[in-house]
């Protein structure tokens, strides 16, 4: 029997046409273009459906209500397809990836999110390749994880980083190992995928819009601006900091509102501003403040990722102090420790 993918189109690049304003989404266009593409109706495809989002969306607009939006498709449709397609805009592709990776538990079919580079409508457009390419992953059932597919490699979605603003290839997962390299044949690197647990059962938990902040240290912040929104607005921070986590720890008002907003109550999170490798708290002098305060470190985990996991933890109720915990501990393989 034929394999059923059902790719749920949510804007992006993709699909955009010029107007005067940009490049830009437009309704009801993008289906049309499918129809011109002979492979789609190949008698290798498997067979798919596609359900066109309302608004489609430049996903620098995408946000929480609509990764909720996307899992509460994808739950409602979980059993009539063998996997899923998410179409989306590149900018903000990882951290949509990571969210849903954190929604969706106990998954046991591929999601794959894909998108391009260059308009479908464009002559040199890389969106066929990439979405024909993530259909076919979509329906094999290998990779039985939210992934992200771009240009010839399969990466873990909560792994993706969008590293490049022109080349084809925009995305990179700079600690981990891709999920499969696309030539000639669909290679897997088996050892690297999830193994779904027969116990969990599928489940979708909705995210919920939560105060949390990120901060990029750079040389002379003047962090006395910044201050109070992070001491008393936040319930969680991600803190961008230099190499395994070092902070100018000669700084006290920056050194004191991270201590009130850790006092307060807030989850302090920390990630590092290199892509390569991981935060090691308390190696450096510089990084010992963080520790003391009860900051937790966030390994190799991306900063996309480390966003949608606060919101994802904070969405489920948990406690400050178990939300610490489990920021510290690997739940869909976002991170190596
Ligand atoms: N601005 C576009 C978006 O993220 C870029 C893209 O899709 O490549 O929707």
């Amino acid at each position: 029997m034929k394999k059923r993918v059902c790719i749920l189109y949510t804007g992006g690049t993709i699909g955009m046409v010029p107007t005067e304003q940009g490049y830009a989404p437009k309704k009801r266009y993008f289906t049309g273009l499918l129809d011109e593409i002979s492979q789609l109706k190949n008698k290798d495809m498997p067979n798919w459906d596609i359900v066109e989002f309302d608004p489609l969306l430049d996903s620098a607009n995408v946000a929480v209500d609509e990764w909720v939006n996307i899992g509460r498709e994808i739950r409602d449709r979980y059993n009539n397809y063998d996997g899923f397609v998410v179409l989306h805009g590149t900018d903000t592709m990882s951290y949509t990836a990571s969210a849903l990776s954190f929604m969706l538990e106990g998954l046991d079919k591929p999601v794959v999110l894909t998108g391009a580079q260059i308009p479908l409508c464009e002559l040199r457009s890389d969106g066929r390749d990439n979405l024909i390419n993530s259909i076919v992953i979509a329906s094999e059932g290998v990779a039985n994880e939210v992934c992200l597919y771009f240009a010839g490699k399969l990466l873990r979605g909560n792994r993706s980083t969008k590293t490049s603003a022109d080349e084809l290839m925009a995305f990179t997962s700079p600690n981990y190992p891709v999920l499969a390299n696309v030539g000639i044949d669909i290679k897997y690197n088996h050892q690297a995928l999830i193994k779904p647990k027969q116990a969990d059962k599928f489940k979708l938990t909705e995210l919920r819009q939560v105060p949390i902040g990120v901060l990029k240290f750079f040389p002379g912040i003047q962090f006395e601006l910044f201050e109070q929104i992070i001491s008393e607005r936040l319930s969680g921070v991600v803190l961008e900091t230099f190499g395994e986590g070092n902070i100018p720890s000669n700084n006290r008002p920056l050194v004191n509102s991270i201590k009130r907003a850790s006092e307060n109550g807030a989850i302090v999170t920390v990630c590092s501003q290199c892509y390569q490798g991981t935060t090691k708290l308390g190696t450096y002098a510089t990084s010992n403040a963080l520790k003391e305060f009860g900051a937790v470190g966030c390994y190799d985990m991306t900063t996309e990722t480390a966003v949608a996991k606060l919101y994802y933890l904070f969405s489920c109720g948990y406690s400050g102090e178990k939300i610490k915990e489990l920021m510290e501990t690997d739940l869909r393989g976002e991170m190596t420790k």
